[in-house]
């Protein structure tokens, strides 16, 4: 399997995180309280890949701490896959919001954001070395794999990142929280279990 080159002078996670504090690659770290930098085991066997800190993690300074993250330690959970041995990162690692009154909305990042943060995973997936990465929504999957999909149409199938990694496209878990009808909800978040019991047999299939 093919991996990124790890980038020379980042030789661990904690320089990693250090390195993505001092960033300026793109505009997002301006309006951001902080990094969020991945998080999990060293040589992690699976990394999930969501688009970008929301405003919980923005403030706690970890990934998929708020109610997103809440539904995919469930899912997780129900699964199969124990929660501890998981990477969890993002595409993008600042916060890109928009002002309503008091609150922040998360707002989409752009191609150019995307692309510019792109770096990180990089260099996160250099260092963890994952034997299948998830990617979590559209903006994952494009980063991953450097180019868009439709997530309806490749959904569950083994694809190759751009650097020959074995990627699987999900949804992302904030989709759900989106949902109104509790049929909907329920039909879904089913599918979405589905998908990560998947890749757990694929791992399995892989040891
Ligand atoms: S979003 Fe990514 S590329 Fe942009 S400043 Fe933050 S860490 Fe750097």
């Amino acid at each position: 399997m093919d991996h990124p080159t790890p980038d020379a002078a980042i030789t661990s996670l904690s320089a990693l995180r250090e390195a993505e504090a001092a960033c300026t690659r793109c505009p997002l770290y301006r309006d951001a309280t902080r990094v969020v930098p991945g998080e999990g085991p060293a040589h992690a066997r699976l990394m999930m890949v969501g688009e970008q800190p929301g405003d919980q993690e923005d403030l706690s300074g970890r990934p998929f701490v708020g109610p997103a993250g809440q539904v995919l330690d469930r899912a997780i959970l129900e699964a199969g896959i124990d929660r501890k041995t998981v990477f969890v990162t993002n595409a993008v690692k600042h916060f890109k919001w928009e002002p309503r009154g008091k609150r922040r909305l998360h707002k989409k990042p752009n191609a150019h954001e995307i692309e510019r943060c792109r770096w990180w995973n990089d260099i996160e997936r250099a260092l963890v070395r994952p034997q299948l990465v998830v990617a979590l929504g559209a903006t994952a999957a494009a980063s991953l794999l450097g180019r868009s999909v439709t997530i309806g149409r490749v959904r569950g199938e083994l694809l190759t990142g751009r650097d020959g990694e074995p990627v699987v496209v999900t949804i992302h878990p904030s989709y759900l929280l989106r949902l109104r009808e509790k049929a909907d909800k329920e039909r879904e978040y089913a599918r979405f279990v589905a998908d990560l019991k998947a890749c757990a047999a694929r791992l399995r299939q892989a040891a």
